[in-house]
């Protein structure tokens, strides 16, 4: 269960968070629980999360180790930094701050897993491509671009994440049966690409909308395997319970 905190929340915001979050899931031990927060929170948030298994992840890195690429950080950075995760291929990153292509989301994965860091892969179709009914052409085709090029090795190491944009941050959440269908068709590319023994160990989580009051519907599915939840994790109390119903 993992929480994308965009650009919100300062150090200060983020030590606040974990005094009022960790006791919430203190008893919480039958998942995975990740925060990804803006870089310049990652060490505060690794110091306020230790010894609570919750893992820190940054938002996003470049693809190189260093050099001179002027705002960017690089995944040995974040990792030095206490870092265990990434995400790449937000689709806030491919559609409005810096119109990632499918390359650079194969290529930042790649330096994410050299520097030893999970990358969660984010996919997912625009509202227009939703209704002319393209979804499935989308995910196919950044399944393509962005992961098919990985090794069966990495891809053993990767998580997805499928986040139908116009479910972003729009109060509308993709019914649990659209959104099992998008995780089997991912499935299935994959099991196309790496073997079926890979395709039914990757994790697909779902994103977009997910609330305390929708979580329960879309966790009964067999085929979604977790959640990436924004607005709903700047919240300790309201990402707690989604983290809780997983
Ligand atoms: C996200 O930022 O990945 C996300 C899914 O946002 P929200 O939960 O606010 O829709």
């Amino acid at each position: 269960m993992a929480g994308n905190w965009k650009m919100y929340k300062t150090p200060q915001d983020t030590a606040r968070f974990f005094i009022d979050f960790r006791p919430l899931i203190a008893n919480v031990n039958h998942c995975e629980i990740v925060i990804f927060p803006p870089a310049i929170d990652i060490p505060e948030a690794v110091a306020s999360a230790a010894n609570s298994g919750i893992a820190i992840g940054g938002q996003n890195i470049y693809w190189a180790a260093e050099g001179a690429f002027t705002g960017e950080i690089s995944a040995q950075m974040i990792r030095a930094a206490g870092a265990a995760w990434v995400l790449v291929g937000h689709s806030e990153r491919r559609h409005h701050v810096a119109h990632e292509a499918d390359g650079d989301v194969l290529k930042k994965t790649q330096a994410a897993l050299s520097a030893g860091l999970t990358p969660v892969i984010c996919v997912g179709e625009k509202l227009e491509e939703h209704k002319a009914g393209k979804a499935n052409d989308v995910l196919v085709r950044q399944f393509a671009g962005g992961i098919a090029g990985l090794t069966e090795e990495q891809f053993a190491r990767i998580v997805i994440a499928y986040e139908p944009v116009w479910a972003i941050g729009t109060g509308q959440v993709a019914t649990p049966d659209i959104a099992s269908n998008a995780h089997k068709l991912i499935r299935s590319e994959a099991e196309k690409r790496f073997g079926d023994t890979a395709a039914q160990q990757l994790r697909i989580l779902y994103g977009g909308s997910v609330k305390p009051d929708n979580i329960q519907g879309l966790m009964r599915e067999p085929e979604i395997d977790g959640t990436l939840v924004g607005g709903a994790s700047l919240d300790p109390e309201s990402f707690a319970e989604i983290v809780k119903a997983a």
